[in-house]
């Protein structure tokens, strides 16, 4: 038995295969070659097999995610139609004697920089089709073809390291836990496995070798461990610690219909996180009580161009609809940062987590943005809809947010598009906001603190550099602080305030934040029950404890 250690980002044990995900690593390398027939045709066939993928992929996305987001497979077959493309590549091996793969490489990097040229917004977002299709030609032609399907059985996923892009395209019934050798507590993909309830490490240093493909193991979220080959005793521990969760479980499920109230009567709005509508399942088994933060860019993450408005309508009408009448917040797109989507073409930046991101993507974007807005707006006809802007750190921003959204009802008004008048709220994730909530209270109907990013931009702590975790101080006094004085601000112009940032799922402040009166904690679905299983236990008259 081999045992690792790491650090839990969410508790639970699992035990299943290993499965390893290895980074693209396409190191194509040029080499001469002696018959140009035969390597056009080595690329032909290559070719003919990623049409093929392609198609079948355009089927399943069709069943699984609708004719429009599956039409990105129609356009990356098209591509590999295109007779520039394809002369471009033949010419290339013929003309320089080279490899297949060499050839797709250079052709790649040439279209990709001429449609990166173009002016044309459509023609731009071509640049990373191109690539992507090389890719999988080059990944035929290498034999590394592996889509980042997990497998048929779920599995535990072994990997250096995993982007939220990446995370989005697994099949979440195939995962049964995340380890990782790299990666932070509080990055998404941490995030995504607690809404998804499942155990996860991050900082397991083991070496991704091929051996351990398929080989048994068992991950203890509680303790941190990863055990391969588990031994008869680790394997009995490991059953019985399963078996005492399962009974707390069944124990939390009894506190379902039950109200979120302290013993002595204060109550609070315990509601959800999600990332997309395929975890409002979550959100129902977990009985919440509304969806207190939609990360609505991951929407853009699964996607491999803009979403469309219709598109987007659909996911948001659905979100409505599955809660019917509870409140539902919509987070305005926060892409940048760790949230990278490449259609986007954004810039390579210094400091992305201070960079173009999040609103200020937005504003710099009209389109974008208000693409968006209708989207919610056309959606906010089928329950109780809110919208909540990202990154705020001005009264200008606002200014510019309220100014487009005046003008999206407006155009929806002349084309007799119905729409309610939903509340508009903005995140608390930065120190500028905190310090002008005073201001910021009179122009919003809600503030939704963002602990996590707040927690980063005040300690100055990147969250997603797991070498800073032993600085990192959760309960830092400036962030409590700050916490404390953005609900001060907000009561004093009679507006609510909740917490969505993960820190709303610390159980240790659940009595310090009921005391200061917050009015709503948005937890990952799993922190639900035993969040309301926490403040039910509370008697704040009689308790004393500070955080
Ligand atoms: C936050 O920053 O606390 C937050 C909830 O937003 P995200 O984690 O998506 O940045
Ligand atoms: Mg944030």
């Amino acid at each position: 038995m081999l045992e690792y250690h790491g650090k839990s980002v969410y508790g639970g044990i699992a035990s299943g295969k290993i499965h390893i995900i290895k980074k693209n690593e396409q190191q194509i390398v040029r080499h001469k070659i002696e018959d140009c027939d035969k390597e056009t045709e080595r690329f032909e066939a290559a070719k003919t097999q990623a049409q093929n993928q392609l198609s079948e992929l355009y089927d399943k996305a069709k069943t699984e995610v609708g004719e429009t987001s599956a039409a990105i497979f129609e356009i990356h077959q098209m591509m590999l139609d295109d007779d520039d493309y394809l002369n471009s590549v033949k010419n290339i091996i013929t003309e320089q004697n080279v490899n297949a793969e060499y050839a797709v490489g250079v052709t790649a990097d040439n279209f990709a920089e001429i449609f990166s040229s173009m002016d044309d917004a459509y023609m731009k977002e071509r640049a990373s089709d191109v690539k992507d299709v090389s890719e999988r030609i080059i990944r035929i032609l290498t034999n590394s073809d592996s889509e980042k399907d997990v497998s048929d059985e779920p599995v535990i996923i072994l990997a250096d390291d995993l982007a939220p892009s990446e995370t989005v395209q697994l099949d979440k019934n195939l995962v049964l836990s995340f380890v990782t050798v790299h990666g932070s507590i509080n990055s998404h993909t941490a995030i995504l496995a607690r809404t998804m309830n499942i155990p996860a490490l991050i900082g397991v240093n083991v070496a991704l070798s091929d051996e351990l493909e398929g080989k048994t193991a068992i991950v203890d979220g509680f303790s941190g461990v990863l055990y391969i080959d588990p031994d008869e005793e680790t394997l009995s521990k490991m059953q019985k610690r399963n078996d005492e969760e399962f009974e707390k479980q069944r124990l939390l499920q009894e506190l379902k219909g039950k109200e979120n109230i302290t013993k002595d009567g204060t109550s609070v709005l315990v509601y959800a996180n999600i990332g997309n509508v395929r975890d409002l399942i979550y959100v129902l088994e977990n009985d919440a009580e509304g969806i207190g933060l939609f990360r609505s860019e991951f929407i853009y993450l699964e996607n491999s161009t803009y979403p469309s408005e219709d598109e987007q309508f659909h996911i948001y009408k659905t979100a409505a609809e599955t809660m019917a009448g509870k409140r539902v917040i919509i987070r305005t797109l926060d892409i940048g940062a760790d949230k990278q989507a490449e259609y986007f073409n954004l810039d390579r930046e210094e400091n992305p987590a201070m960079g173009l991101r999040a609103i200020r993507l937005c504003l710099t974007n009209p389109d974008i943005f208000k693409t968006q807005l209708r989207a919610i707006y056309r959606a906010s006809k089928y329950g109780k809809l809110a919208v909540m802007y990202p990154m705020i750190t001005s009264l200008d921003e606002i200014k510019k947010i309220k100014m487009i959204s005046a003008e999206v009802r407006s155009e929806l008004d002349r084309k007799n598009i119905p729409y309610n008048v939903i509340e508009e709220g903005i995140m608390i994730e930065t120190p500028a906001a905190t310090i002008i909530s005073d201001l910021l209270a009179k122009e919003v109907d809600f503030f939704s603190i963002g602990t996590n990013d707040l927690s980063q931009y005040t300690m100055a702590i990147d969250r997603q550099n797991p070498k800073l975790d032993e600085f990192f101080n959760p309960h830092h006094e400036a962030v409590l602080r700050m916490i404390e004085t953005v609900c001060r601000n907000a009561h004093k112009e009679n507006i609510w305030v909740g917490i969505c940032g993960e820190l709303g799922a610390d159980l240790n402040l659940t009595e310090w934040f009921l005391k200061i009166g917050i009015d709503e904690l948005s937890v990952s679905p799993p922190c639900v029950l035993p969040l309301r299983n926490k403040i039910r236990s509370l008697n704040l008259s009689a308790a004393t404890t500070c955080y």
